[in-house]
């Protein structure tokens, strides 16, 4: 099954992409990540993709869209499909995914979309915490970890990320409803998207996504 999920900064996301990654046997590929990972390791890609980052701002489409390409290019084992996380964001990344996708086994199959009010956001940004080694999701209240500041998985220290700051997430929900609400649009026209209530405990998201994926 190759499965999209998409909504705001702080929607969720992550924490449902953990879930089903754990459930079905899926790749997942969240773009978020990926370039978290080329700004530690210092890569050209990093650099360039952290100034966009840092601003809250969208890092541009060709950049984006060639890393996509890449990694599912090289993936080394193709599972039973995908999970994109943050992927695409714009509406010609959904184009150029759709040209690279459609009428093969990568075509998408059903697109998740988290509905959360963006007044819920902003508790959600300012009180996640990320693992340094494991990248677990967790949040000062809704989702603490047992010890303050430590992964309750592998026991590594807890970070926020920079761009979880207030003044990034108002540009972020600016370029999302300018930039990838279009893309929901796009898909709503095909028929894929399942809605559900993001603004809810973790649990209840979990089972309704469970709902979604099967039907
Ligand atoms: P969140 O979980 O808060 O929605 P992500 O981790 O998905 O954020 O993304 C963090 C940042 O990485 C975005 O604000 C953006 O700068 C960049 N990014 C991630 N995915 C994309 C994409 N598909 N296109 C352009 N920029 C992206
Ligand atoms: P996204 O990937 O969409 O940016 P995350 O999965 O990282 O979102 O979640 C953002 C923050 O909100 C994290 O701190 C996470 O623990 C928390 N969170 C996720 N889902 C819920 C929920 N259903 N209720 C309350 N908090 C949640
Ligand atoms: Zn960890």
């Amino acid at each position: 099954m190759n499965i999209l999920i998409m909504g705001g900064p702080g929607a969720g996301k992550g924490t449902m992409s953990a879930k089903i990654v754990e459930q079905y046997n899926v790749n997942h590929i969240s773009t978020g990540d990926i370039f978290r990972e080329e700004i530690s390791s210092g890569s050209a890609l990093g650099q360039e993709a952290k100034t966009y980052i840092d601003q809250g701002l969208l890092v541009p489409d060709e950049i984006t869209n060639a890393m996509v390409k890449d990694y599912l290019e090289h993936l080394p084992d193709l599972k039973s499909g995908y999970l994109l996380d943050g992927y695409p964001r714009t509406l010609d990344q959904a184009k150029a995914f759709d040209a690279l996708s459609k009428d093969s086994a990568m075509a998408v199959d059903v697109v998740i979309a988290m509905e959360i009010p963006f007044a819920a956001l902003a508790e959600r940004i300012s009180g996640r915490r990320l693992c340094k080694s494991c990248g677990a999701i967790y949040h000062i209240h809704a989702n603490p970890s047992k010890q303050e500041g430590v992964c309750d998985v592998c026991g590594s220290a807890l970070y926020q990320r920079k761009d979880d700051t207030v003044e990034s997430l108002q540009v972020r929900l600016q370029e999302y409803t300018r930039q990838t609400q279009p893309v929901l649009d796009f898909y709503e026209a095909k028929g894929l998207v399942k809605h559900i209530n993001a603004d809810q405990p973790i649990e209840a998201v979990w089972a309704s996504v469970v709902g979604a994926l099967k039907d």
